[in-house]
C-alpha cells in the first residue's frame, strides 16, 4: 500500500515568507494522519481534506511552531454542524497542561472534547488511524518524540526536533522516506542544542541507510539550496527540500489518492 505524503508546512522557528510551520498529511485509499499542525499547517491541510475527515493528530513536541493550529482544528470541528466523536492525538504527557493554557478556565473542559489525548508509549507500536505508529524520545530541549509510520511496506520516518540520538537512527533505519529536521546550515556556524543542521541530517540518512530523505525545518533565512547541496555530501541517495505543497508518494506507484 502506498502513502501519499503531502507537505503543509515547513518553516522552522517561524512561520518565514509565504511559509507555514511544521506539519504533514500521510493519506492512503481508506485513512488520513496529521504529522505536527504549526502555525499555518491547517490553512494548507484544508486545501486537501475538510477538517472533519482526518482521523488522527501526532505532535512530536508542544513548542508553538509544532502545534498552535490545534486550536483552530478544533475550532472548526466543535462548530461543524454534525457532531463529530473525538480524535485522537498522540502527544507528549505535557500536551495538556499546554494546550489548555490559554484557554479560559470555563471553556477548557469543552474544548478538550474535540480530542482524546494519549502519550504514546516508547517502542511500542500502535493503531493510529490505520497506521502503524511507532515513537521513540527524541533529543530535544524539552521531552518530544521521533515518529515511524508504516501503512503495508511503506515507511515513513518523521524526526520532529531533535539532535541525533540512537532512538532517530533506530527509527529511521531503512524507512522508504525519512523527513528530517535541518534547521541550520554552514551559514550558521555555531552548534545549536535540540537541533540538527544539514550535514547531520545527511549523515543521519546515510547511517540509517534510509530510501530518501526528505529535509524540513530550515530556519527562514537560511538557503535551501545549500541545505540541499551540504545533506547530499553526506548521503548518496535522493535528497529534497520541503516545500508547501509539495506531495511524494512512498511505496508502490501509483497510489489512488
Ligand atoms: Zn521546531
Amino acid at each position: 500500500m502506498s502513502v501519499k505524503v503531502t507537505v503543509c508546512g515547513t518553516s522552522g522557528g517561524y512561520a518565514g515568507p509565504g511559509k507555514a510551520c511544521a506539519g504533514f498529511l500521510l493519506s492512503n485509499e481508506e485513512n488520513t494522519l496529521m504529522l505536527d499542525l504549526g502555525p499555518g499547517a491547517l490553512s494548507n491541510m484544508l486545501e486537501y481534506l475538510d477538517a472533519d475527515a482526518l482521523e488522527a493528530l501526532a505532535l512530536t513536541h508542544m513548542h508553538y511552531d509544532h502545534y498552535v493550529d490545534i486550536f483552530g482544528l478544533c475550532t472548526a470541528r466543535r462548530f461543524w454542524e454534525t457532531s463529530l466523536a473525538p480524535f485522537p492525538v498522540l502527544a507528549p504527557a505535557v500536551a495538556r497542561d499546554i494546550i489548555g493554557s490559554p484557554l479560559a478556565e470555563s471553556s477548557r473542559e469543552e474544548f478538550f472534547k474535540c480530542m482524546e489525548l494519549t502519550v504514546p508509549e516508547p517502542g511500542r507500536a500502535i493503531e493510529l488511524a490505520g497506521f502503524e505508529v511507532t515513537a521513540l524520545p527524541s533529543a530535544h530541549v524539552i521531552d518530544g518524540f521521533i515518529y515511524r509510520i508504516k501503512a503495508g511496506e511503506s515507511t515513513v520516518c518523521y524526526s520532529g526536533d531533535t539532535e541525533k540520538c540512537d532512538a532517530l537512527i533506530e527509527l529511521a533505519r531503512g524507512a522508504d522516506l525519512f523527513i528530517c529536521e535541518s534547521t541550520f546550515t554552514s551559514e550558521v556556524p555555531a552548534r545549536h542544542k535540540g537541533h540538527l543542521s544539514a550535514t547531520e541530517a545527511g549523515r543521519i540518512a546515510a547511517e540509517a541507510e534510509v530510501g530518501s530523505l526528505l529535509l524540513t525545518h530550515l530556519w527562514p533565512t537560511l538557503s535551501g539550496e545549500k541545505a540541499v547541496q551540504e545533506a547530499g555530501k553526506q548521503y548518496n541517495g535522493p535528497v529534497e527540500l520541503a516545500f508547501e505543497g509539495l506531495t511524494l508518494f512512498v511505496g508502490p506507484y501509483p497510489c489512488a489518492v
